[in-house]
């Protein structure tokens, strides 16, 4: 069986030789990672070369997702690099260009002064450190410290529950942008969303661009969750970066919003990403904890379209394990899942669409057929996603002549993208899908397949057919 959940891997300094890259490929991964908080241009420009190399040496289509830092706030130079923190110290967070030291911890948020007041938590170095607001004096932040902790240069504040009004693209992320367009890649996942404005902004930089690339939301911020119908409604995709999500708002609610956020992101047919510490404890050890190993079924039962690895696979010990571990766990849990459900993931909406009328028929045609896969010839990768959200069995070959939507739909659960030529005739549309379906091996003589199409061809938008084929 096709493996339909997909694998997202971050890369870094372990995975980063065109070997290394080549090898991922073949051992399923759909989508790399370019976090931008980590590494230069220069480094991801090598990067991005070494991904469309691979991918177009072994003919199989990989998207590229460039992560932007967003407006983390974070620590800035501490001298000797560590100061030690004690429960009940006095601790000031200062605005100034000054080295860390005695105490005294320089920020890189220069109005955080005015958008604190006494009683908020500021969190320190992914909460390790907690310190309350006591008083605010200029550009010092006067705290106390609830626990003892060590403290580095660059570790990341966390302001929980406090909307701030830092701009959610910074300099350095247009900067990024401007790379991701002339890279061509084809997500771009923006971090500390807190209200759909921040995505219509990405968006409206990205039309300025004339680029089609596509925005991930990355739902870390309380803000984010209290807004999540409206950004979810603005964005193409979410991703749960529990990460950060875990210092923003209480631990114990991290599951709840990730059950919420994958349910709300099926409905609507919009991938999702599982993020952070799927696998952890495989960057220093060749077998994942079984908590681990849980969670990432855990991430099938709840229907996310794809998993992700950061550490794991950007500076982990065992990067090729790390996703035939994945694999591995993805297949048993999609084994499982099938099993266990014969019906639809979601119900029909009500006031369907044709765009809903015909991806539901489609899988309920599929399922009565027993078809070995359904095809979704598309232009903007819309049909197969709308297919794609009842979770049908069968695999979903989506078939485009846009490259970029081909790499796109690599992030859907369940859809194997396959770029064609533009056809000219529903006929000569129907003979091409069944070609491909031999050459890729989807089907055998004998087989039935489930075809959408739309008429009149060519024109996004339109699907109005269905077709039940049996293969010769
Ligand atoms: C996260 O916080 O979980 C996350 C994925 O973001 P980053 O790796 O950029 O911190």
């Amino acid at each position: 069986m096709l493996r339909k959940t997909k694998i997202v891997a971050t890369v870094g300094p372990s995975i980063r030789t065109p070997d290394r890259i080549r090898e991922l490929i073949r051992l399923g991964v759909n989508v790399f990672r370019l976090n931008m908080s980590h590494g230069d241009h220069k480094t991801h420009d090598e990067n991005v070369k070494m991904i469309r190399e691979a991918e177009a040496e072994l003919k199989m289509p990989v998207a590229i997702m460039i992560d932007l830092s967003g407006p983390k706030i974070r620590v800035g130079e501490i001298a000797d690099d560590r100061m030690e923190i004690h429960e009940g110290d006095i601790v000031t967070l200062t605005v100034e260009n000054v080295v860390g030291k005695d105490g005294v911890i320089p920020i890189s948020y220069k109005f955080l002064p005015e958008d604190v007041e006494p009683g908020d938590r500021i969190l320190l170095a992914d909460g390790s450190i907690e310190l309350v607001v006591e008083k605010v004096e200029g550009k010092l932040i006067r705290c106390r410290a609830r626990n003892s902790g060590v403290i580095s240069s660059h570790k990341g504040v966390n302001v929980p529950s406090k909307p701030l009004s830092i701009p959610s693209l910074t300099e350095k992320d247009k900067l990024d942008v401007r790379f991701a367009v002339e890279h061509d890649v084809d997500w771009l996942a923006l971090s500390f969303v807190r209200k759909p404005e921040d995505v219509r902004e990405l968006k409206s930089l990205l039309e300025a661009f004339n680029s089609d690339i596509r925005v991930i939301s990355k739902i870390e911020k309380a803000e984010a969750v209290r807004n999540i119908d409206a950004i979810l409604r603005e964005t193409d995709g979410v991703m749960v970066a529990r990460g950060d999500l875990g210092v923003e708002i209480d631990l114990e609610r991290v599951p709840i919003v990730q059950k919420m956020v994958l349910r709300k992101a099926l409905k609507l047919g919009k991938p999702s990403i599982v993020a952070t510490q799927m696998l952890l404890s495989m960057v220093e050890s060749p077998r994942p904890t079984r908590a681990e190993v849980n969670d990432v079924a855990n991430a099938v039962f709840e229907h996310a379209d794809a998993v992700m690895l950061s550490e794991e696979t950007a500076v982990g010990k065992y990067p090729m394990e790390v996703i035939k571990t994945m694999d591995r766990i993805l297949r048993c849990a999609e084994s499982e899942y099938y099993r266990a459900h014969n019906g639809l993931a979601i119900e029909r909406p009500t006031n369907a669409t044709v765009a809903d009328a015909i991806s539901h028929a489609a899988c309920i045609m599929a399922a009565d057929l027993k078809a070995s896969c359904i095809v979704t010839p598309t232009h903007s990768g819309f049909t197969a996603r709308m297919v794609s959200r009842f979770r049908p069995f069968q695999p979903i070959v989506a078939l485009s002549p846009k490259k970029k939507v081909v790499r796109q739909l690599c992030l859907t659960h369940n859809v194997f993208p396959e770029e064609i030529c533009e056809m000219e005739s529903t006929d000569r549309m129907f003979s091409r899908a069944s070609e491909i379906l031999a050459e890729c091996g989807y089907v055998k003589p004998g087989d039935t397949v489930i075809i959408t199409a739309g008429v009149p061809l060519n024109m996004p938008g339109t699907t109005n057919l269905l077709k039940v084929h049996r293969v010769v």
